[in-house]
């Protein structure tokens, strides 16, 4: 199959078979026209640049299937409302994780965050937003260090507030999810992501702040944890959004604009869907769980 432009292709064997038919799919339906060159590679996730017909960049983050950590997956999966019911079975995880990552840019991006606008994701490919100039991506906090760390730091934790005010944790806020762009900081990695009612919502908050406290120390600014958390939980229950916040994301989580088809919350053990993008149609095409499982497995 064809897979990229014949000059940037890339080696069909990286991808297992219930990767590449998602590939194609988006190939076939034009969400990219080519996908390009790998940006980084890792234990649960490779992130790759790809093209759109038109020439802009896209990130395409495809979750491994067979390396990933699905017990740690399990874990922030539970208690969330939006994930209901999903099997123990690897694609099920594995495609509830990136639905995840998906729903939860989507809540940052909607609460004013600085992240990545989700474009579309289906089974455990997401594509979203490209930050970096022409094709280089932005650099990371823990590769690049901060050049205007008070600003910096400080539009982490009011994100970091956002989030928490719309009703959602990172989780794995860190300097390596945080990428260094033209406008600051940005957030990415929100696979971890857990809303603020799950158990260990308020415990992954404080670590969240802790880490970059943490960070930012060698740059002498004075931040202490406990109070940035004191300081965005009491935010919260003075405003008083905290309870319809929750309700609102209990009752119609993230529901993509234009798409008719997935996104509520009693079909996330479905992985047929598109989910994103109006335009895209046939969301019930082969490219799914049908018939790759069977043959993913053994390999
Ligand atoms: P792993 O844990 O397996 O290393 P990951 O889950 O941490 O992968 P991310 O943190 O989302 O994956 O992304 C890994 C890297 O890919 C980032 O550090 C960054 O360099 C690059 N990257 C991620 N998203 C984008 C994006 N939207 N635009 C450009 N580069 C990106
Ligand atoms: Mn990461």
């Amino acid at each position: 199959m064809k897979v990229t432009k014949p000059e940037r292709k890339i080696e069909t064997g990286v991808f297992d078979r219930h990767t590449l038919l998602v590939i194609s799919k988006f190939l076939k339906k034009r969400v990219i026209e080519s996908l390009d060159y790998p940006i980084s590679t890792g234990k649960e996730a490779d992130v790759f640049h790809a093209t759109t017909l038109d020439g802009r960049n896209l990130a395409v983050k495809i979750f491994r299937i067979e390396t990933s950590t699905f017990r740690a997956m399990e874990d922030y999966l539970v208690s969330d409302p939006r994930f209901k019911g999903i099997s123990d079975n690897k694609f099920d995880i594995i495609n509830a994780w990136t639905r995840k990552e998906f729903k939860n840019l989507q809540i940052m991006e909607e609460a004013g965050v600085h992240s990545p606008h989700p474009l579309i994701c289906h089974a455990n490919v997401l594509i979203m937003e490209f930050l970096g100039v022409g094709g280089m991506a932005y650099s990371t906090l823990f590769q690049a260090g901060s050049l205007a760390p008070e600003s910096d730091a400080r539009s982490i934790l009011d994100d970091i507030a956002r989030m928490y005010r719309a009703g959602l944790v990172h989780a794995d806020i860190s300097e390596y999810n945080i990428m260094m762009t033209d406008k600051g900081p940005y957030i990415i990695d929100a696979g971890q992501g857990v809303l603020i009612k799950h158990p260990k919502a308020h415990e992954f908050l404080r670590r969240d702040i802790d880490n970059i406290v943490r960070y930012f120390r060698k740059y002498s600014l004075g931040l202490d944890t406990e109070t940035e958390y004191q300081k965005i939980i009491s935010e919260e229950i003075e405003h008083g959004k905290l309870r319809r916040r929750k309700k609102k994301f209990q009752r119609e989580p993230e529901t993509p604009a234009g798409d008719g088809t997935g996104g509520g919350a009693d079909d996330e053990e479905g992985e047929g869907d598109i989910v994103g993008a109006g335009e895209i149609e046939g969301a019930d095409a082969g490219a799914g769980r049908d018939d790759a499982p069977e043959n993913v497995d053994g390999e």
